[in-house]
């Protein structure tokens, strides 16, 4: 009797024991979050109370329909996959035991394709203990025998089935749970990318002149991709090509602004031809991660280039041009939601870029790209209230090619043309950013300095006077301009009496020689108009 009573009180210390045991690592193992960490907690545990030195964790992957090897005692972390297939009763014994040995009592392996499939010899594994969440697989845990051989004590197989049970709640909530973190971390980028987009829409707005508008997106566009350089390519419906109009990235500084500034042609494309090409007639984007490799690219510039992607930029299913994007930084190719983020801000920069497009074309003139005389009038009008409001001066110069009836009747309209062409550009590059020019009439030009008075107009148009004397233009003519002053306020505080005053002052210049610079003078007499009213001449010289 006393015998036996030792023995039950024996036991019952035992069970208090390893109740208390595994309450602990339950408790231990509720707190992890990181499945990694729980199988770590979960095989110490196991390892310590078995003995044994073998132990792997399989985990059913419901929407790939895998079991993957998710932990390897000892082993760090080591993932493998196995398709399951062809498995069918090992699912039911899964199901319908707590403890499955892989050999029989022979040591004859039971399900020599379990065995095979899983990899069992060499995990070393002996059992299979499933892990199971409201009779549905998650995965299973191997184990190899006790390192003295002996068999499981009944209180051991206990444990195993009381920890596994405990073990699959944890592992399945620590699943959820990533899951969940991997949809916040999703809903997080959306959300970043949502206010991304709005402020590169709002910025567009407040963009007017096209060549800020597309340096803005493309410098965009390069940054949401995490690209090293691109380039913006316009279609040009008279020559039928696609050019590029901005480039960003270039590590060849000066030779991206010259482009830039429309000083340079890179190569243009035709439709379907290159990559660029191909997109701007498909419509379609293409994103490819060896350029050299593809027999579409065409090398313009001989830069180097690995991975590239070009998207059409659409306004009303027409396509108006493509946006470049080249080489992803961190050496990887365009992802898709890199192609997502750049099709909705191309989206939005295909409408803006239309609409600078549309009102470039009706505020600048198409053969010199200046401002067309109405144009350049409201400009004048909004300097002039400017000038008034801040008490500054400014002052108008009126430019008139001198004999230029001459240039298209012996050399014909077209020359004549691109002579215009270029004093227009003459013009542009030798005055500074602030000064507003607009082409008048034929061969009139109209200049506002802002904040010169006229001493400060004279020399700048002295300046222009002898340099487009001396500029020669291969088979053209010597070309030379008469220039009239006229400044506000002395000359009045009217857009048309001012612009008339300038006027007289040149048409003075023609009387006395052409190839002359006049500063207006009340002493001027007025006279009958010689030309007709839109000319503005009213004046004419004293003597
Ligand atoms: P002046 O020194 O008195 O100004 O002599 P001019 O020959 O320049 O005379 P005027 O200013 O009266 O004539 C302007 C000429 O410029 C008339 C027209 O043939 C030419 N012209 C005007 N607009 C254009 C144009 O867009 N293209 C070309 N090729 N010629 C133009
Ligand atoms: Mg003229
Ligand atoms: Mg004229």
């Amino acid at each position: 009797r006393d015998r036996n009573t030792v023995a039950n009180s024996d036991r019952l210390e035992r069970r208090i024991d390893e109740l208390t045991e595994l309450l602990k690592i339950n408790r231990e193992m509720s707190n992890i979050m990181d499945p990694q960490e729980l199988y770590t907690v979960l095989a110490d545990a196991i390892c310590k109370k078995i003995k044994t030195s073998s132990l792997a964790v399989f985990i059913w992957h419901h929407n790939t329909k895998t079991f993957k090897l998710d932990f390897r005692h000892g082993q760090g972390e080591q993932h493998r996959e196995y398709l399951y297939t062809d498995v069918g009763s090992f699912w039911d014994e899964l199901l319908k035991n707590k403890l499955i040995p892989v050999f029989d009592v022979d040591g004859q392996p039971r399900q020599p394709g379990i065995i095979e499939k899983f990899h069992l010899y060499e995990l070393k594994a002996n059992w299979v203990i499933p892990l199971l969440m409201r009779n549905n697989v998650i995965g299973f845990l191997t184990l190899g025998n006790k390192e003295t051989g002996e068999p499981f004590a009944d209180h051991e197989v206990m444990f195993l089935q009381q920890i596994a049970e405990h073990a699959s709640v944890c592992i399945n909530s620590s699943y959820f749970f990533l899951k969940r973190e991997k949809e916040k971390e999703e809903l997080d980028r959306t959300l970043h990318n949502l206010s991304l987009l709005y402020s590169i829409g709002r910025a567009m707005t407040y963009i007017s002149d096209l060549k800020s508008l597309l340096e803005y997106i493309l410098n965009q566009a390069i940054q949401i991709t995490g690209a090293e350089k691109g380039s913006i390519m316009l279609y040009d419906i008279e020559k039928n090509l696609l050019s590029i109009r901005v480039l960003a990235g270039l590590k060849d500084r000066a030779y991206q602004k010259r482009v830039n500034n429309n000083e340079i042609e890179c190569k243009s494309f035709k439709p379907g031809e290159g990559i660029a090409g191909r997109v701007f007639q498909t419509g379609r984007p293409i994103v490819v991660d060896e350029a050299r490799d593809n027999s579409m690219f065409i090398d313009p510039d001989s830069s180097f280039v690995r991975s590239i992607a070009c998207i059409p930029m659409m306004v009303y299913s027409e396509v108006i041009g493509v946006i470049n994007v080249t080489n992803k930084l961190d050496n990887s190719g365009f992802s898709d939601v890199d192609m997502e983020l750049l099709k909705a801000v191309t989206d939005q920069a295909a409408v803006a870029i239309n609409k600078a497009q549309l009102w470039e074309m009706a505020v600048t003139d198409s053969l010199t790209g200046l401002f067309v005389r109405r144009y350049f009038m409201a400009k004048f009008l909004e300097e002039l209230h400017r000038a008034e409001r801040y008490k500054k001066i400014l002052s108008v110069v009126m430019v008139d090619l001198d004999h230029f009836k001459r240039v298209n009747d012996t050399l014909g309209h077209t020359a004549g043309d691109r002579a215009l062409k270029i004093v227009a550009k003459f013009l542009e590059n030798n005055l500074r950013d602030v000064d507003i020019i607009g082409r008048y009439g034929g061969e009139e030009f109209v200049i506002l300095l802002p904040e010169a008075d006229k001493d400060e107009a004279y020399l700048v148009s002295e300046r222009l006077r002898k340099q487009l004397a001396e500029l020669k233009v291969d088979d053209l003519p010597q070309m030379t301009v008469s220039l009239g002053i006229a400044s506000y306020p002395e000359d009045g505080a009217a857009v048309e009496l001012l612009i008339n005053k300038a006027d007289t002052a040149m048409y003075v210049g023609k009387q006395s020689g052409r190839n002359k610079v006049v500063i207006y003078n009340d002493d001027f007499e007025l006279v009958k108009p010689e030309k007709t009213a839109t000319d503005g001449s009213l004046y004419t010289a004293a003597s």
